[in-house]
């Protein structure tokens, strides 16, 4: 749906009234283009002393061709900020955030991109390390809300042992790939071997995905990056969605599995169908979700359970069962969609701030298991995304969506789909047990 406040903001007359007015500013983001520079200038990248991934990071941009610099001096503008905190080892030296930042933050480009990296704290067991390392949350999700212009904060807790694993992560987060995401904290394990994919425009060449509820929305492009990323994509949607579903698939070059998530042979025909037809299943995608909205003391039994049954349970039964019967390839990758109103609760959606929630509870159950099969299991919850669903919301809270975020802005399908193309890359093993809002940095919510 157009955006037609952000089209008046960018006029010639209306940037000078929000200027003027202080009015909220959501500039077009920088999105991911095939053949497009990583960023869009320089990163200056620097540490606490006794840092332990300056050099990895450094590696890993100069493979994606970014210009490193080391040196503020000067007048040049940034593509991204990177920053190791992983020397911090108590709460006084957070101040080398506050050093190595404050010169240049006027210095960061449209759509630019800062990082922190750290250390887990729940793998520290030193006190003053592990409280430094936690207070670097608060650093970047303040920071986040005072980048302007699409910028981006985020803070990637590596693991010791996994700095050869923050090739796909650090690609992704630099990237305009993540256009929408903002705000976020990321684990990188150090489970599994990060096998680079040999070409990064495609590194699900050779895989195969299923993506459900496919044929619209947030699914189709889902299916449409996944494919482009050179994964060859089952599209599965309910027979109903039966000509569109058709559409999507060939528009992906995949293929079509007419299936109601919630039938009790579900899970037993997608093993058939991506069995007989590919010899296996690589990547799956729970994206099919539905809303039956109504305040709890108005809502009939019937609009509790068809939520509960197509958002959850159905995920459950199907993971079971390709978990159970070998159905997933080994380093395959379950990818679940929750939602903001899974985290930060929604008035009228009770039945959906459950099931959402229960799909961050999913990741947090299964993802040991996960990691046990050399796999991973991750969701992303977005914020307000533009799409069939938020256009059919009443006018003012369709506006208090799309504004109430760091960007000032609804997300695109896209920004969604990027994210999930994320997981799935075979290099992000070390990523398991994730929940990555997609959401502009939403005011509402953690
Ligand atoms: P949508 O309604 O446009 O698409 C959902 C798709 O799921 C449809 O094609 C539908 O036919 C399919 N589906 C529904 N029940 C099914 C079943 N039983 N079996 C198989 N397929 C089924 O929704 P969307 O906006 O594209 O959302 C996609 C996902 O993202 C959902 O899980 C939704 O909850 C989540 N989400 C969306 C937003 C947003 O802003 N649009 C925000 C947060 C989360």
């Amino acid at each position: 749906m157009t955006d037609r406040y952000q089209q008046f903001a960018s006029s010639t007359v209306g940037s000078l009234m929000v200027r003027r007015l202080g009015l909220p500013d959501p500039v077009p983001l920088r999105r991911y283009e095939p053949g497009q520079p990583l960023l869009t200038g320089p990163a200056l990248l620097g540490g606490a002393p006794g840092g332990r991934l300056s050099d990895a990071v450094a590696e890993v941009l100069g493979k994606a061709d970014a210009e490193v610099v080391t040196d503020a001096a000067g007048d040049t503008r940034f593509g991204a900020l990177v920053f190791d905190a992983t020397g911090i080892t108590s709460p006084e030296q957070l101040v080398r955030l506050h050093e190595f930042f404050n010169p240049v933050l006027r210095r960061v480009r449209s759509s630019g991109r800062v990082l922190v990296l750290g250390t887990p704290p729940e793998k520290i067991t030193a006190a003053a390390e592990k409280i430094a390392q936690r207070a670097l949350e608060g650093f970047t999700r303040s920071l986040g809300k005072e980048m302007r212009r699409g910028a981006t904060v985020q803070l990637v807790y590596v693991e010791k042992g996994a700095e050869a694993s923050m090739e796909s992560t650090l690609r992704f987060l630099l990237s305009a790939r993540s256009a929408y995401v903002s705000g976020q904290v990321v684990r990188i394990s150090a489970a599994g071997e990060a096998l680079a994919p040999e070409d990064w425009t495609r590194p699900l060449a050779g895989k195969v995905a299923v993506v459900t509820g496919a044929s619209r929305g947030i699914g189709a492009s889902i299916a449409t990056v996944l494919a482009r990323d050179g994964a060859t994509v089952v599209c599965l949607d309910v027979p109903a969605a039966g000509d569109r579903l058709s559409t999507v698939a060939n528009r992906v070059g995949g293929s079509t599995l007419q299936l109601d998530v919630t039938a009790d042979d579900a899970a037993d025909r997608l093993i058939e169908f991506t069995g007989g037809r590919y010899g296996g299943l690589d990547i799956l995608v729970h994206n099919a979700g539905i809303t039956r909205d109504r305040k709890l003391a108005n809502m009939d039994r019937g609009r509790w359970d068809s939520v509960l049954a197509v958002n959850l349970a159905s995920q459950l039964r199907i993971n079971e069962t390709l978990l159970s019967r070998k159905g997933l390839n080994s380093g395959g990758r379950i990818i679940g969609v929750s939602s903001m109103a899974g985290i930060a609760g929604n008035a009228g959606q009770t039945n959906y701030g459950t099931s959402k929630a229960g799909v961050i509870g999913m990741v947090q159950a299964l993802a040991p298991r996960m990691a046990r099969r050399g796999g991973t299991v991750n969701a992303v919850a977005p914020g307000f995304i533009e799409t069939d669903m938020t256009a059919a919301m009443p006018l003012f809270l369709r506006e208090a969506g799309r504004r109430m975020n760091a960007m000032t802005q609804g997300g695109l399908p896209v920004d969604v789909a990027e994210t999930i193309a994320w997981y799935a890359n075979p290099a992000s093993v070390g990523v398991n047990g994730n929940v990555v809002r997609v959401c502009g940095q939403s005011l509402l919510g953690a």
